[in-house]
């Protein structure tokens, strides 16, 4: 194949402007196609075609300008770029490995066939299910969008006021999983199936979004070994290109428990761009355009990553509270340049990086202490 010099990515997020800044550092040149001018990667892109992330129609327009496209999100109309495919348009990760995943459900399923441990599912029909459990939406969940937690009878009448009619893609209902941990780990793979994979990091969820992240996560190494080995299975069984981000359930018997495969950059890696040797971005369009892979090393003993959320109250002087986090020690401030802050939305993030792993706890409660008003009990 031609050197590929030239990305397209399906998504104009605070995701693809990581993945744009790095293109940039790589001498590539990055096309997006996303429906906002107001979007962050479009004031980094080397070009921008404005549609629907589903819109075939504007896949089309962005394959003429590019060598591959890849994705920044799961809300792709498969079939349509299907149809692209066939016509000879370069797609990492390929369709092929995206199928079984863009749906919860189907993801589930694919995942028991490899003989890998997830929580009990089933797709959620007219009888009840038995408490407590966890409702999710097959298709277009995020950041807790689509997620019920159902704990009790009066959870689940609110449930189902809240959709009297199932949508056609239908919710799938699981166990809820008593955790003791939520880990992650990314994980990237060649075309010629070369595998690198970064350290297991731990994660905690407010509300179905990821708050912090702790790297690498203070768990067994066997536990790590167990995920790391979980990884290398399901990107080889996926035939993978490009870096996915896998999460995790640790339960108090150590067992180990997939939650989800994200076919993409993802959150729980955002550390790796000021502690590990090759960024989760760099490593993705490394994977996707040929080269070989750069090391997943971390460049330094730990680091903590807090996201900095949209806040509730009113009137908030985000710039007085940035410039409090730029001063602390070993700070990297990630500032998304997002038009609309509103409460949740993710505006940016910090990674401090540690000589001394057993003061990250320390560390995230001095962040959040400064972002958030009620800090997260640990
Ligand atoms: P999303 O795709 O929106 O991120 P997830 O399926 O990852 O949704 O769920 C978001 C969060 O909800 C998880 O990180 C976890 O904290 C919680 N959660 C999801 N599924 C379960 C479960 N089966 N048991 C307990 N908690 C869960």
């Amino acid at each position: 194949m031609d050197k590929i010099t030239r990305i397209g990515v399906i998504g104009g997020g605070q995701l693809a402007w990581m993945l744009a800044l790095a293109a940039k550092e790589m001498g590539l040149s990055l096309w997006v196609q996303t429906p906002a001018a107001t979007d962050p990667a479009v004031a980094v892109a080397d070009g921008v075609c404005y549609g629907a992330i589903a819109d075939g129609a504007t896949t089309a327009q962005l394959a003429e300008h590019v060598d591959v496209i890849t994705f920044e999100n799961e809300f792709v109309d498969l079939e349509r770029l299907q149809h692209l495919e066939q016509q000879g348009v370069c797609f990492y990760p390929r369709l092929a490995t995206l199928a079984p995943l863009l749906n919860k459900y189907q993801q589930r399923r694919f995942l028991q066939a490899l003989g890998i441990p997830v929580p009990a599912f089933t797709y959620l029909g007219d009888r009840p299910p038995s408490f407590p459990c966890v409702i999710k939406a097959c298709r277009h969940g995020y950041d807790g969008q689509g997620t019920f937690v159902i704990t009790d009878e009066q959870a689940w009448q609110q449930f189902q006021q809240r959709w009297p009619e199932i949508p056609p893609q239908g919710f799938l209902v699981e166990a809820f999983v008593p955790y003791v941990k939520e880990l992650a780990i990314m994980a990237a793979r060649s075309p010629q199936g070369e595998i690198a994979l970064y350290p297991v990091v731990e994660t905690q969820q407010v509300a179905a979004i990821c708050r912090w992240v702790m790297a690498p996560a203070p768990i067994a190494p066997q536990v790590s070994e167990q995920i790391q080995q979980m990884a290398r299975q399901i990107l080889t069984a996926l035939d993978g290109v490009g870096i996915f981000g896998i999460e995790f359930f640790l339960t108090a018997t150590g067992e180990v428990l997939v939650n989800e495969i994200a076919p993409r950059t993802h959150n729980s890696g955002h550390y790796t761009i000021d502690a590990c040797v090759t960024s989760q971005f760099q490593q993705h369009l490394r994977a996707i355009s040929g080269q070989p892979l750069g090391s997943p090393d971390m460049r330094v003993s730990a680091a903590v990553m807090v996201n900095l959320l949209g806040l509730a109250e009113p009137q908030v002087d985000y710039g007085a509270k940035c410039q409090a986090l730029a001063a602390l020690p070993h700070a990297n401030l990630h500032w998304y340049g997002k038009s609309q802050t509103y409460a949740g939305r993710k505006l940016g993030h910090i990674t401090v990086l540690l000589e001394d792993p057993a003061a990250a706890m320390g560390i995230i409660q001095e962040i959040e202490a400064i972002w958030y008003s009620t800090p997260v009990a640990v």
